[in-house]
């Protein structure tokens, strides 16, 4: 528990992190929801990540610190349809303003409420009258709804990491308006951008017949909540640390070994569409072709961590990505040189540090990220007096904040592999000023800040 605050939290979340877990992961919740856990102490409960026939009748509770974990295993019919079907077939495409990938299935929503309802049952009689409750992501929106059912009065906070889609987009899904009216069910919702805020709201006045009372609050479903923007950050102070180390480490050693004299271009990214990781393989090509002088002098490292495997979708974009980065390494490759070392699998964040580090260009062209985190990271981790350069997508959450960023639309090539010239060009002096502007806001804004004012505003509730 945070220190002279009394209140218990209490976060809900479809996966959980073990602090004492080293392996490599990817994924920005994760990482963000255990720094605000380890700071602030309290019960974390979601899905044990195992699967069995049978759901135990009561969660699996473990302690580490000040965490105490509680977990519920799914069945596979629950999984199948609760996370790979509703989660990731429906919300995650449409969130991110993919209709053509959009999946709509009776069954698989049908999951999804009750997997939802399962675990506000599961953690209804671990709850104490002086709570606050927050629940995070696309995976757990009606579980809110669920507990206030059962008689819940705590105060209730959601936080969705991804982006909120325009009106347009969501009333293609067929359960948006029970979809919304769960929002609804909590006191403080919490979005990435104004953007997404705007979205919400669009929809609140327009098809939910609900109304802005000023201050943030809300009126729709018959109830009053607060909506506000709250942009996640990184553990700056972690990851400056770590790069400061990183050029002694194991991992730059082998790098320094690594055959030839180039510059590197780095993308993080784990292996999801979104991330717009094909069309960012077509703008490097570009690059390639409209500035020849550059081929043999600069490498795409490009990480995608897998993800998902069990969509079909992912699967999908697994195998146009290595057939790409295999075009354009048989196209333009020398003996001596590649122009993608392309990696399909994870890394530590400590490693990634160093590799950030190492690299003259950060290259981060999503078509759609609620935030974005490697964006962040990526900055932290320079060097002071000599850092690289952020190319970074006006469609990541992070380019509402990373302004001085080389802003890019990713689905303009030509401009991506411009951006990446200029950042390899731009003098010394440019690349410190955009740098320093930029750390200036990723030091503000930390995931510890993020989690406070959040938490903040969530002990105030109920509004009315
Ligand atoms: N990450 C990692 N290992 C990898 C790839 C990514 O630890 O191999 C981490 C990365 O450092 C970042 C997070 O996963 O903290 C990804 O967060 P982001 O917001 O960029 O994207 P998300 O995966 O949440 O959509």
């Amino acid at each position: 528990m945070e220190r002279g605050v009394l209140r218990r939290l209490v976060v809900a979340s479809n996966r959980l992190t073990v602090a004492t877990d080293t392996r490599a992961r990817a994924g920005g919740l994760a990482v963000a929801l255990l720094e605000v856990m380890q700071s602030h102490g309290g019960l974390w409960f979601g899905w044990s990540g195992k699967i069995t026939a049978k759901t135990p009748a009561k969660p699996t509770r473990t302690r580490s610190g000040a965490i105490t974990y509680a977990t519920v295993d799914l069945s596979r019919k629950n999984y199948a349809e609760y996370y790979n079907g509703f989660a990731n077939r429906s919300l995650w495409p449409l969130f991110h303003y993919r209709l053509d990938l959009t999946a709509f299935n009776k069954q698989n929503y049908s999951g999804y409420l009750q997997v939802n309802t399962l675990f506000a049952s599961k953690l209804r009689p671990l709850l104490e009258p002086d709570d606050l409750i927050w629940i995070h992501d696309y995976h757990l929106i009606p579980m809110g709804e669920e507990l206030r059912k059962t008689g819940i009065k705590q105060p209730m906070g959601f936080f969705l990491h991804t982006p909120f889609p325009p009106m347009e987009i969501l009333t293609a899904l067929p359960s948006h308006h029970a979809l919304v009216r769960a929002i609804c069910a909590y006191d403080l919702v919490g979005f990435q951008t104004e953007n997404d805020l705007r979205a919400f709201l669009d929809y609140v006045v327009h098809e939910a017949d609900g109304g802005m009372m000023g201050d943030h609050l809300v009126h729709a479903f018959g109830r009053t909540l607060k909506v506000e923007v709250f942009p996640i950050g990184i553990d700056t102070e972690y990851i400056v640390k770590t790069g400061l180390m990183a050029p002694r480490s194991g991992l730059a050693k082998r790098l320094m070994t690594f055959p030839g004299d180039y510059d590197r271009i780095i993308g993080v990214d784990r292996l999801d569409y979104s991330k717009g990781l094909v069309e960012r393989f077509h703008s490097f090509e570009r690059f390639l072709e409209n500035y020849p002088a550059y081929r043999g002098r600069v490498m795409l490292m490009q990480i995608a961590s897998p993800s998902r495997s069990e969509v079909p979708e992912y699967r999908d974009i697994c195998r146009v990505l290595e057939a790409k980065a295999g075009h354009i390494n048989g196209r333009f490759a020398e003996f001596d040189w590649v122009p993608i070392n392309y990696l399909n699998k994870s890394f530590t964040r400590h490693n990634l540090i160093g590799l950030y580090r190492a690299s003259r260009i950060g290259l981060v062209t999503p078509l759609r990220d609620g935030m974005n985190l490697v964006a962040k990271e990526y900055v932290a981790a320079q060097n002071h007096h000599d850092p690289g350069v952020l190319v970074l997508s006006r469609f990541a959450g992070a380019a509402r904040e990373l302004d001085a960023a080389l802003i890019v639309n990713p689905y303009d090539f030509d401009a991506v592999a411009d951006a990446i010239a200029s950042g390899l060009e731009m003098s010394l002096e440019e690349r410190r000023e955009r740098w320093t502007a930029m750390m200036e806001t990723v030091r503000n804004n930390t995931f510890q800040s993020w989690g406070k004012s959040f938490l903040k505003v969530l002990k105030k509730a109920p509004y009315e």
